[in-house]
């Protein structure tokens, strides 16, 4: 057992009742009823960083308060920012619940609360983590860790301060917990993280849902125009037809589809929990690559016309669809978007009016060197505290605030997280158990001791 397993079976009651002061706080940024309860849980992160020996402050914010805690180090070593969350999802439906969501409970090894996972539970091992490095002594870089509260709800003082915060916020790295492994015990480095944008598209015609009988055959449908247009944004060969769509999107080298393929995630077992095959993307890569390595857009929504009982012979007077699009390394999200709205645009037929609105870009996509220092980092932690090599993954899912937080800090991300499907995060019975608590602290402790 090294001394920092040691420290944690020393400290582990205190650790644990510490943690459910943390999950008490019904931090849930996006209700504002709950507002005064993020401003507590706000103050009691500062409270505990300042217990570290930690300076605090609050970054400028019109929203809810960001935390700034940071310790000076030794200037020899790669600076350390870390982010986090402090803020959760609403509970609701609370009948789900076995325990109170804010009540925590331990029940067989699992820490039941909402936020026990996502991200307070990841947090706090991280803040533990530090504990133990900073009481056995160990030399750590300049450290800063940045724990905001609206994750949940958009980032919005995030969005609106980073860009004027590059001397706060300033390091080498940036560790970032909130993510998952692919299995039980299985560490897992998450390598990269998709981008997104959005936007609405309307096909327009008649004034009025008009008489199939009367009119058909005269007037231009707009449902079947829309139909036409949604159908050509794509290629046989699952592609994507949108000019430009692809541009500056990164080809995945060899080594990334290799490890990105050799991650222990089965399409079988997707295709049992689905109950479809994995038959959709470009029809080039694999479904592991296609997730995480290449661009995609998706139809998210379409409507018009009747959609009642029975049939209503009308030709509806307009149609709409809801579109987003995930995007890779390269790729300017803006740019993207543009070409998306132009060749809808563009398709219009005759007597068809297309409108786009809500064209909404979230952010760029991250992607992580498979050869970058930070990665070795991460690598050599995961080695030292779990004796083995991590699995690399590359998330289909978006982070936005990641991507921003790296270009306003100068730092390289890490993302390393000990989160499980089976936490239940958003969900009701949130829960985070004590062997995840642990590796997120041994890896924590492993990464300051390899730097
Ligand atoms: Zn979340």
């Amino acid at each position: 057992m090294d001394r920092f397993s040691r420290y944690f079976s020393t400290n582990r009651e205190r650790f644990i009742n510490e943690w459910r002061e943390f999950l008490s706080f019904k931090s849930i940024s996006t209700d504002p009823a709950f507002h005064e309860d993020c401003v507590a849980c706000s103050d009691w992160v500062r409270r505990h960083l300042e217990g570290l020996g930690f300076s605090t402050r609050y970054l400028p914010s019109e929203s809810k308060p960001v935390v700034l805690g940071e310790r000076q180090g030794s200037a020899e070593k790669a600076r350390v920012l870390f982010y986090g969350h402090y803020d959760v999802q609403p509970v609701d439906p609370l009948e789900l619940w076995v325990s109170d969501p804010f009540k925590p409970e331990l029940r067989d090894g699992r820490m039941y609360a909402r936020g026990a996972q996502d991200n307070k539970g990841q947090v706090f091992s991280f803040l533990k983590a530090l504990e133990a490095l900073i009481a056995l002594g160990v030399q750590l870089p300049n450290i800063k860790v940045l724990i905001e509260g609206e994750e949940e709800s958009g980032s919005e003082a995030l969005h609106a301060g980073l860009p004027g915060w590059g001397d706060d916020v300033q390091s080498d790295i940036l560790m970032v917990a909130d993510t998952g492994m692919v299995a039980s015990g299985v560490p897992t480095i998450t390598m990269g993280l998709r981008g997104i944008a959005h936007c609405e598209v309307s096909a327009r015609g008649p004034k009025v849902d008009i008489h199939s009988g009367i009119y058909g055959g005269m007037v231009r449908n707009p449902l079947q125009a829309l139909s036409t247009i949604l159908a050509s944004l794509y290629n046989d060969d699952g592609s994507v037809a949108v000019p430009g769509f692809y541009e500056g999107a990164q080809e995945p080298t060899a080594r990334e589809r290799d490890l990105a393929n050799s991650a222990p995630i089965h399409v079988s077992d997707i295709e049992g929990l689905l109950g479809v095959p994995l038959a959709g993307g470009e029809k080039r890569f694999t479904p592991m690559e296609r997730r995480g390595l290449r661009p995609t857009l998706e139809i998210n929504g379409l409507g018009g016309g009747y959609q009642g009982k029975g049939g209503k012979t009308v030709i509806p007077s307009s149609a709409m669809a809801k579109l987003s699009m995930r995007l890779v390394a390269g790729q300017d999200p803006h740019r993207i978007l543009s070409s998306v709205v132009e060749f809808l645009k563009s398709a219009a037929p005759p007597g068809i009016a297309v409108e786009v609105s809500d064209a909404l870009v979230g952010g760029p996509a991250l992607l992580l060197p498979v050869d970058s220092d930070v990665v070795k980092i991460a690598q050599k932690a995961i080695q030292r505290a779990f004796d083995r090599d991590p699995v690399y993954v590359w998330e289909g899912a978006s982070v936005p605030i990641v991507s921003l937080l790296a270009k306003a800090s100068g730092a390289a991300p890490i993302l390393v997280g000990f989160g499980m499907q089976e936490d239940n995060i958003h969900s009701p019975n949130e829960s985070f158990s004590l062997k995840q608590f642990e590796e997120g602290f041994m890896y924590s402790t492993a990464f300051f001791s390899v730097l």
